[in-house]
């Protein structure tokens, strides 16, 4: 997958970088490269004189925007041009290092003691589990499982896509976002996007001609946003329906005139497409469903999920060959963060987290995993500008750092990590090789020949 010379090249990049001793300028270390940490780390370079080393578990950069955002929503990803200018702008005191797991690799401990300040960036990555009988059949997956599968993620099983019937159990736009990926599979239109290749054949292999999208709640409860649900609805040979009872349908009609303009705008698109689904390929949106047992056939793959009907009490049996949840997630806090009652960073306000006096860092966190996996990129990216403000006006007066950053424990452990020039080493290849089949970029979805020459060369 990677030439030879492209190879040698990236490997002995690694040899030439030296610990770094900014005398002076305060350092900065950020966990997670994804839209959090990248935006903060744009507005602190802009602010301050820090000197700033990003840390990524994954072997290339930007968290979600790469392994979230959906393959027909590339306009979103062109926030990584921002990142890209900032990287190239600030070569002199910006190094990425990915495949770095904060945790693993370096302790959170190790961190504070390697830098006068650390930034905790790193998202929300475990997704709840639907914890009822029979949830380990095959074929039952998460969202973020899912996601995770069609934009590539390494190592991420590959569904069963052969059945006519999907469950999805959700209604934020996760669930959007896979049944809208799993409605267009077969029309050729992500021909052209980022899904890999191999990935994009079982997609559009599949044979999914029935849709459910179950919600705990009514109509009036859902996360999703107006794009999304509007893309929905005009999936081109599939019709998508609310199919919801006379009181929840008279009830949606008469909250609208109440409404503030975006809520209603999105009540607006629900009300004008209440109906029953009908045609060769049906979405039903569904609401008031609480999932309570999955029924696998003789080879353990999911087959049926029985839901109560919340409005009637009855027990309700779907067919089902892929049963996808997506329930929200959970944030996880790394080993040595304090953490509070919510299993939460535990947060002095809105940037700072509560460590204590030992501590000989300043301790701040951003984005999903400082305030939990809610809202979209610009939400996210208002949050890290004010924590850019904020570590900037903490260490407006700061004269002289002594800290050493932890790049040479990452040597002596051999930890085979990517800098940013082997990642845009690795970008143009994936491009190169993308613009070959007409797509976007080919992505990589296994970095193991690359990481092991790496290792060699440490
Ligand atoms: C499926 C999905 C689709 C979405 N689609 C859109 C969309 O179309 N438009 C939109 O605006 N928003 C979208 N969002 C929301 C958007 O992705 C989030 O708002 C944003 O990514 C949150 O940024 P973050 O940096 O906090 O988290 P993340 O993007 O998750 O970044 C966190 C990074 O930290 C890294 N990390 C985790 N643990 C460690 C560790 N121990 N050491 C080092 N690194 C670590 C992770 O690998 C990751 O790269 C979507 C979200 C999801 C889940």
């Amino acid at each position: 997958m990677f030439g030879k010379t492209l190879l040698r090249r990236i490997a002995c990049s690694n040899l030439n970088l030296k610990s770094r001793k900014l005398s002076g300028k305060p350092r900065l270390a950020i966990v997670g490269s994804g839209p959090a940490g990248m935006f903060a780390c744009n507005g602190l370079l802009r602010k301050s004189n820090f000197s700033v080393d990003v840390f990524e578990n994954s072997p290339v950069p930007f968290g979600l925007v790469r392994y979230g955002v959906a393959p027909d929503h590339q306009e979103v990803k062109n926030v990584i041009n921002t990142f890209d200018a900032m990287f190239e702008k600030n070569r002199e005191r910006l190094k990425l290092f990915c495949n770095v797991n904060i945790g693993r690799d370096i302790t959170f401990d190790e961190l504070t003691r390697g830098y006068d300040a650390v930034l905790l960036a790193y998202g929300s990555y475990k997704t709840r589990t639907l914890d009822i009988p029979g949830s380990d059949a095959s074929n039952v997956i998460s969202g973020s499982e899912f996601v995770g599968w069609y934009n590539g993620v390494p190592n991420a099983s590959t569904p069963d896509l052969t059945t006519s019937n999907v469950v999805i159990v959700g209604n934020g736009n996760v669930a959007l976002d896979c049944a809208r990926v799993l409605s267009t599979a077969s029309s050729g239109l992500l021909r052209i996007s980022d899904i890999p290749g191999d990935r994009l054949n079982v997609l559009e292999g599949a044979n999914v001609k029935d849709i459910k999208i179950l919600g705990r709640r009514g109509p009036e409860h859902v996360s999703f946003t107006i794009k999304e649900l509007r893309e929905q609805f005009k999936i081109k040979d599939w019709d998508s329906k609310l199919e919801i009872s006379e009181i929840d349908a008279k009830n949606l009609t008469e909250s609208l005139p109440k409404l503030e303009r975006k809520k209603k705008r999105l009540t607006e698109v629900l009300v004008k497409n209440i109906g029953i689904a009908n045609g060769l390929r049906q979405c039903h949106f569904i609401f008031h469903r609480i999932p309570e047992k999955i029924i696998a056939d003789s080879n353990g793959k999911v087959q049926e999920i029985i839901v109560k009907n919340n409005e009637t009490g009855q027990e309700e049996t779907y067919p089902c060959g892929l049963l996808i949840y997506s329930i929200g997630y959970q944030t996880l806090v790394l080993d040595g963060v304090p953490q509070n009652d919510k299993k939460m960073i535990d947060m002095k306000d809105h940037c700072r987290v509560n460590m204590v006096a030992a501590c000989s860092s300043q301790v701040y966190a951003t984005g999903w995993c400082a305030h939990g996996p809610h809202g979209i990129i610009v939400d996210t990216q208002q949050q890290s500008i004010f924590v850019a403000d904020q570590i900037a006006a903490d260490f407006a007066q700061f004269k002289d750092s002594t800290s050493n950053g932890v790049e040479e424990l990452l040597e002596d452990r051999k930890v085979p990590f990517i800098s940013w020039d082997e990642w845009k080493q690795i970008d143009r290849q994936e491009q190169d090789t993308g613009k070959l089949s007409g797509k976007i970029r080919e992505k990589f979805t296994t970095f193991e020949k690359f990481l092991t020459k790496l290792k060699k060369c440490n």
